[in-house]
């Protein structure tokens, strides 16, 4: 199957601290994979570098088979291929909800206005948000705001996208339907890697799961194999402390 991102020898420092310390990992198309490891152990650098918000200190990104930290790559082409959603949903305030999703598609992929309406319209209502597009995000659930941002981000037709612990700021009712988004999203073939601390949604949704571990990759597969049989013992300590907090 074609490769959707490859990451080879990924190194990112903030001063003197070692965020990525040379992270390889490659992901096909229409792959899901799950990025798990303690606060602090890169992963939203890592997303972020693939996102190219962060710019990288060695190493080499491809997306399609095209190298994108390569000098003289167009940035903002990139970010358009590759979505990013955030735990905080990140809407803007003064804007409705179809406001949000079509500003993008228009200022920067140039659709009419009908056009990106049309398309925003579309997908508002394959996520159950259809109601909800004259609103503005503060009379939205946090649910519905983060199901907006993810319409938000696929409105740009990305190759990929990028979730960050989209859930973390929910309240625990409200998690199951952003998860329903993102099953729906890859049985319709979405390329996604997926920073997350659901666990049991990683082992159900995940192809493979990256366990990152002060930066570096310290083990990767399926998960129903490294969640019940973890080869390296950190990531034993980490399962464990996970499902001490009841989160596996
Ligand atoms: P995770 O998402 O796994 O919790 P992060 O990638 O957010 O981890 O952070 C990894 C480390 O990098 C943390 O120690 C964090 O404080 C540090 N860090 C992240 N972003 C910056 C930044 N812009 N400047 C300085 N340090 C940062
Ligand atoms: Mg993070």
């Amino acid at each position: 199957m074609a490769e959707a991102l490859r990451l080879e020898g990924v190194r990112k420092a903030f001063g003197s601290l070692e965020v990525l310390r040379g992270i390889d990992l490659a992901l096909a198309e229409h792959e899901v994979a799950c990025l798990i490891g303690a606060s602090g152990s890169g992963k939203s650098t890592l997303l972020r570098c693939v996102n190219l918000l962060e710019p990288i200190d060695a190493g080499r990104i491809f997306l399609s088979g095209q190298e994108i930290t390569a000098p003289g790559v167009d940035v903002n082409r990139v970010r358009r291929r590759v979505g990013i959603v955030f735990q905080a949903f990140n809407l803007f305030p003064h804007m409705s909800v179809l406001a949000n999703v079509t500003l993008a598609p228009r200022k920067v992929l140039g659709l009419p206005k009908a056009q990106a309406e049309a398309e925003a319209v579309a997908l508002l209502d394959r996520f159950g948000l259809a109601d909800k597009r004259d609103e503005f995000p503060d009379r939205l659930s946090g649910g519905q705001q983060q199901r907006a941002a993810i319409v938000r981000a696929l409105a740009m037709r990305p190759d990929i996208l990028l979730l960050d612990e989209v859930t973390s700021a929910l309240d625990p009712e409200l998690v199951g339907e952003v998860l329903d988004v993102i099953r729906e999203l890859a049985a319709s073939g979405m390329t996604m890697l997926i920073a997350t601390h659901e666990m049991g949604f990683a082992r159900e949704i995940a192809r493979r799961v990256f366990f990152l571990e002060k930066g570096v990759i310290l083990e990767e597969g399926p998960p129903e194999l490294m969640f019940s049989s973890p080869r390296q013992e950190r990531t034993r300590q980490f399962l464990e402390r996970i499902i001490r907090a009841g989160r596996l």
